[in-house]
């Protein structure tokens, strides 16, 4: 169908201008003319209009310039649907000839209007006649000579006289402007932004307000609240003519708005003007429903008003904007929590890299735990438990992480590893603690034998030297970067309580030990979805005894060894339910292969050899004996259970007497006990058996009752196709969709980063599967687990504590399958709560509409 171009249209208060159709700078204008706020005479060209021009179908131009007179002064800038977008600059002064210089040299004095022309005729030849910018080098530029200069010169490389018809002028920089939009560089980069392929561009073209004449005359633009904090501050930019003519042409040279100290203010030279622009502005944001910065001019102290846009806004300032409209009465909630990012959230729980300061990026890699952090380079734990006992800021550097990393990690500022993919053992760990992670910066080769690093650009850097870690963005910065402080303020948490209040799935976080468990409730999770407890074991004082455990060749002494692990896991149980203060703890048992407990370097099997008291080979032969060749695909989780069932046995009296211990103190605690990799339904009554027998066996020897629930982790395929009948045996069905991903793809989740990038770049997969969930394959498994397990059990719990937990699209995908809640790292609840908000006030709408 043909698109019928309608004839461009003064904007007036009536006049039929959309957004979709004419742009969203066109769109505000008429919102603008409708408040009687003086605004030039403005007329707005659709998307169907400057098509055509591009085509080379000009409008009715005699028409388009009728209602601004006969020696029309013109501005013309881009309008496209979303300012994002982009859009060719705005090309002022159209109109400029050598009668309307006469006059303005009477008007506004020969300097100024030289400047307006000479302005004029450079960006008219750069822009519409596409000369290059190179032509003027060399000419004077001052004063009338010079304009005489710049003209001849367009002359010269044109071999045409400049042009003097308005006509023709406006319709060059219609066409120039109409065909760099259509440009495929320019399609393209805005594709990236999110625009359709089709997407179009209006055009406004304005009756200029110089800021030039008599009196006060200037221009600039103002904005109540700052960018940066959203707070209350008058500020933005002035240049007013009394400045002279080079501060009209420095960038940056104004003078204050708002009364200052440090100088001269719009407020002080023209009171009235400033009080005014105050008072439209304060009106914008309440009729546009937006925080806006208004564009002005002053012409003998009048004001006029050339635009309204959006302010620019840090995810801080979004917040406290947003919240601020809402408790104006302006927005309502709903749609004050639409308006922020969920991922802003993250931004304001951690430092980041102040996006304005130049940086040097030396390696990239995947950004696995946001943030950002700076210090001197160690390459082993040691070195950086040194550096944190000398109250030194350090980044470990590391090949990849192990469990005998975590004392390093925690006295660490930041982590970089160069293998490893999101849910690399760096990767977890370092989000729960809140550290910034870079992991899989696989083109930089760690030399652990020299203690150097090595950068793709050849660089080398060693213990000591500075590095920073932008853990949002996988950025290796040099040196340190200035970063900007986190912000949890007010406005923060009382746009988080209205996401409360409106969501309708539950968020809970990972958390294993009572450090993260603060962390979760200070965010408000709603309880514990993943405690693993493994990694309570690796604390060095535990690691010797579970060690003896593990080296353990009787049951006896094995016994022994867990006697001894058995008070040190009830206290931290205890601990846990005491934070939790009776919101749920699912505590998953012990679910990595036993041999991770081991040493793997030389100096680490010598102390073990004498902390056992055993000779060297011993620990070496127990060692080789327990390696496998898959240990992810070993003897780990539920097969440890089944194997050597003393560990889940112990767990489960740790687990149970904790209770009764947290239970006497405060709210009645119900631990939820849940099993790892479960494949097969036997491996499930078998666990339950035994933990029933020890639960029974504390309820007698301390003569009190307690409930727990037990549950299952759906980490392999098999278990989510066989969820029918493993569910009549679990109170509640946990989706472990790491390993349920790693065992989908059948992609090793330690060894994907070292070829992930490539993948995605060369579009084998839409994104790292790891860290975005794959909504049709192991979203599929997930979807047949959970209707596979309801249909069996009705009262049957669902969740989702993979790393994924924490996405907003995964957040969307499990509960639009019905699921009960989400379990992520503690620093991503924020996040999780507001994306779950905002899916129950999308489907409200949905449901309003
Ligand atoms: C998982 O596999 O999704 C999970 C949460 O367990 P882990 O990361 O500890 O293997
Ligand atoms: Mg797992």
């Amino acid at each position: 169908m043909q698109q019928i171009s309608p004839p461009p249209e003064q904007i007036t208060p009536t006049a039929e201008i959309a957004t979709a159709t004419h742009g969203g700078r066109a769109k505000c204008l008429q919102r603008l003319v409708r408040m009687d706020l003086p605004v030039p005479r403005t007329v707005a060209l659709s998307f169907a209009t400057v098509h055509k021009i591009a085509a080379g179908e000009m409008p009715d131009m005699k028409a388009l310039l009728a209602p601004f007179g006969d020696q029309p002064l013109l501005c013309v800038r881009p309008s496209s649907e979303d300012p994002d977008w982009g859009g060719p600059g705005a090309v002022l002064n159209v109109g400029m000839n050598d009668a309307l210089y006469a006059d303005l040299c009477k008007k506004i004095g020969t300097e100024a209007a030289t400047a307006v022309y000479m302005r004029f005729v450079q960006g008219y030849a750069i822009h519409v006649a596409r000369l290059d910018p190179d032509m003027f080098d060399g000419l004077s530029l001052e004063g009338h000579e010079g304009l005489r200069q710049v003209l001849d010169a367009y002359e010269d490389e044109t071999e045409e006289p400049f042009p003097q018809d308005p006509e023709v002028q406006l319709s060059g920089v219609l066409r120039s402007m109409a065909r760099a939009w259509e440009g495929t560089t320019a399609r393209l980069l805005r594709q990236a932004k999110g625009a359709p392929a089709d997407a179009g561009l209006g055009l406004v073209v304005q009756e200029m307000a110089l800021g030039l004449g008599k009196g006060e005359c200037g221009s600039g633009v103002i904005q109540l609240v700052s960018s940066a904090t959203g707070l209350p501050r008058v500020t933005g930019r002035y240049l007013s003519q009394s400045q002279g003519r080079d501060a009209l042409r420095k960038e940056g040279a104004s003078i204050y708005l708002a009364k200052d100290p440090r100088g001269p203010s719009l407020e002080d030279l023209a009171p009235e003007a400033f009080a005014q622009l105050i008072d439209y502005t304060r009106q914008m944001r309440i009729r546009l429903r937006e925080e806006m910065q208004t564009e002005f001019a002053i012409e003998n102290g009048q004001v006029h008003v050339l635009d309204g846009v959006r302010i620019r806004r840090s995810s801080r300032a979004a917040v406290r904007i947003a919240v601020a409209l809402a408790e104006d009465g302006i927005i309502p909630k709903e749609e004050a929590i639409l308006r922020v990012e969920p991922r802003a959230a993250t931004e304001m729980l951690h430092r980041q890299v102040d996006p304005d300061v130049p940086r040097e990026v030396i390696a990239r890699g995947i950004a696995a735990s946001p943030g950002a952090a700076h210090g001197r380079v160690v390459f082993s734990s040691t070195a950086a438990q040194a550096a944190a006992a000398r109250g030194e800021l350090c980044v470990l550097v590391r090949r990849e992480t192990t469990p005998e990393d975590i004392r390093g990690m925690h006295a660490s500022a930041a982590v970089l590893t160069e293998r490893g993919g999101i849910t690399s053992h760096a990767a977890v760990i370092a989000r729960g603690l809140g550290l910034p992670c870079v992991v899989g910066a696989s083109d930089m080769k760690v030399n652990l034998r020299r203690n150097t690093v090595a950068m793709a650009d050849g660089r080398v850097l060693k213990e000591g030297d500075a590095i920073t870690i932008d853990g949002t963005n996988g950025n290796v910065i040099s040196g340190e970067a200035p970063l900007l402080e986190a912000a949890q303020d007010d406005a923060f948490q009382m746009l988080m309580s209205w996401a409360d209040d409106l969501r309708d799935i539950g968020v809970r976080a990972n958390a294993d030990t009572p450090a993260d468990a603060k962390i979760a409730r200070d965010f408000n999770a709603q309880g514990i979805g993943l405690c693993r407890t493994e990694h309570m074991f690796f604390d060095p004082g535990r690691l010797t005894v579970m060690r003896e455990m593990i080296f353990a060749a009787e049951e006896a002494d094995r016994q022994s060894a867990l006697d001894q692990l058995l008070p040190m896991q009830r206290n931290d149980f205890v601990e846990l339910f005491r934070i939790m203060q009776g919101h749920p703890v699912c505590i998953r048992l012990l679910d990595p292969p036993l041999h991770e407990f081991l040493p793997s370097d030389r100096d680490g099997i010598r102390s073990l050899a004498e902390a056992l008291d055993r000779p060297l080979s011993d620990v070496e032969r127990r060692i080789e004996e327990m390696s496998e060749y898959n240990p992810m695909l070993g003897l780990r989780g539920v097969r440890l259970g089944i194997t050597m069932p003393e560990i889940y046995d112990m767990q489960a009296r740790a687990i149970f007497e904790a209770v009764l211990e947290a239970s006497t103190e405060g709210a009645a605690v119900v631990p939820e006990i849940m099993i790892p990799l479960v494949s097969a339904k036997r491996e499930v009554e078998l666990v339950k058996n035994r933990v029933e027998a020890v639960a029974a066996a504390v309820r007698t020897t301390s003569g009190r009752n307690f409930n727990y629930r037990l549950g299952v982790m759906v980490e392999t395929p098999r278990a989510a196709l066989r969820a029918g009948e493993i569910a009549p045996h679990a109170a509640f069905l946990s989706f472990g969709t790491n390993d349920l991903t790693q065992m989908t793809y059948g992609l090793s989740r330690d060894d994907a980063g070292r070829f992930m990038q490539t993948y995605v770049h060369q579009g084998v997969f839409p994104e790292d599967p790891f860290h975005m969930l794959d909504a049709e394959g192991v979203g599929e498994l997930l979807k047949i687990g959970a209707d596979r397990g309801r249909n069996a059990r009705k009262d049957l719990v669902l969740s989702i504590c993979g790393e994924h937990g924490g996405n907003p699209e995964s957040i969307a995908f499990c509960r639009a399958a019905g699921f009960d809640y989400v379990s992520c790292s503690p620093f991503r609840v924020p996040v999780a709560r507001l994306a779950a908000a905002q899916l129950a006030v999308r489907d409200r709408l949905k449901f309003a509409d």
